[in-house]
C-alpha cells in the first residue's frame, strides 16, 4: 500500500466517523505523524495533500527539516506545518521554537515559561496545546487534570504573550477494546469545557486526541485533530 492509498483509507474512515457522529468533516483535521520515517515519506504525504505533520523528537526533526527546506516545501504557499507532539526537555525549548510551527505537548509551567522566552527572543507567536495525563501510568507525560500546576499554568498563560494556547491534547492508555478508551476522550472534552468556563481568557477550541487504532472513537467524542502515524506510513521500526 502506498502512502496515498493509506491516506485515502484514513480519509474514508474519518468521513464515516464524522457522519456517524453528526459532525461536519471539516471540524476534524488529520495530522500525519511522521516520526521515525524519512523526509521522502513526508514529501510523499505532502504531495498527496497532507499539510499538517507531527514529530516527537527535536534532533530527529532537525535533520528532516534540513531535507525539507532543501526540497523547497516551505517556500510554496501550500506549505506545511509541523508540530512537536513529544515530551520536550526545557533545555531544548529554544531549538524547538526555531524548528516547529507549534508545540502540542506542553506539560509543565516551566516549559511554558521557557517556550515563551524563546518565542519572545525569536519574535515568534507560538501556538501550543496543553498535554493532559488522564491515567496514572508512569511512562506518560502530561499535567494531571485536577492538579494545582494545571490551574497555575492556566492563570499564567494570558501573561505569556508569545504563546497562543489553542486547547488540550492527550495520549490515553492503549486498549484493544475501544470502549475502554472512549472515557478518556470524553474526559478530555469535559475537562476542556470546565477549563474554558474557569479561564475565559484562554481559547481552548482544539482537542488533539486519537491515533491510528482509536481515532474513530476520538472523533465521536469531539476530537478536532487526530494524530495518525502507523495507518498512514506503516509500522515503525522499533527503537
Ligand atoms: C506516535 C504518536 C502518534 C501516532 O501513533 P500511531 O499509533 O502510529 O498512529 C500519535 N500521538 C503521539 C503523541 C505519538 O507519539
Amino acid at each position: 500500500m502506498s502512502i496515498a492509498d493509506n491516506l485515502a483509507r484514513v480519509e474514508g474512515q474519518m468521513a464515516s466517523s464524522c457522519r456517524h457522529a453528526g459532525r461536519p468533516r471539516n471540524s476534524v483535521r488529520l495530522m500525519a505523524v511522521s516520526k521515525t520515517h524519512p523526509p521522502e515519506s513526508i514529501l510523499e504525504a505532502h504531495a498527496a495533500g497532507i499539510h499538517l505533520f507531527g514529530e516527537n523528537r527535536v534532533q530527529e526533526y532537525a535533520e528532516k527539516h534540513a531535507a525539507l527546506v532543501a526540497a523547497g516545501v516551505f517556500a510554496t504557499q501550500s506549505s506545511m506545518s509541523v508540530h512537536c507532539i513529544g515530551h520536550l526537555q526545557t533545555n531544548k525549548a529554544a531549538r524547538a521554537v526555531q524548528l516547529f510551527d507549534a508545540i502540542d505537548a506542553v506539560d509543565s509551567l516551566r516549559l511554558a515559561e521557557r517556550l515563551n522566552q524563546a518565542a519572545t527572543d525569536l519574535d515568534k507567536h507560538l501556538p501550543i496545546l496543553i498535554e493532559i495525563k488522564l491515567s496514572p501510568e508512569e511512562a506518560k507525560h502530561g499535567l494531571a487534570p485536577d492538579g494545582a500546576e494545571l490551574d497555575e499554568l492556566c492563570e499564567r498563560l494570558p501573561d505569556l504573550l508569545h504563546l497562543q494556547v489553542r486547547g488540550l491534547m492527550t495520549v490515553p492508555p492503549y486498549a484493544d477494546d475501544l470502549e475502554q478508551v472512549r472515557p478518556y476522550f470524553r474526559q478530555l472534552r469535559l475537562l476542556r469545557d470546565s477549563l474554558a468556563q474557569r479561564c475565559p481568557r484562554l481559547a481552548l477550541d482544539e482537542l488533539s486526541m486519537g491515533m491510528s487504532h482509536d481515532f474513530s472513537v476520538a472523533i465521536e467524542e469531539g476530537a478536532t485533530v487526530v494524530r495518525v502515524g502507523t495507518a498512514i506510513f506503516g509500522a515503525r521500526a522499533s527503537v
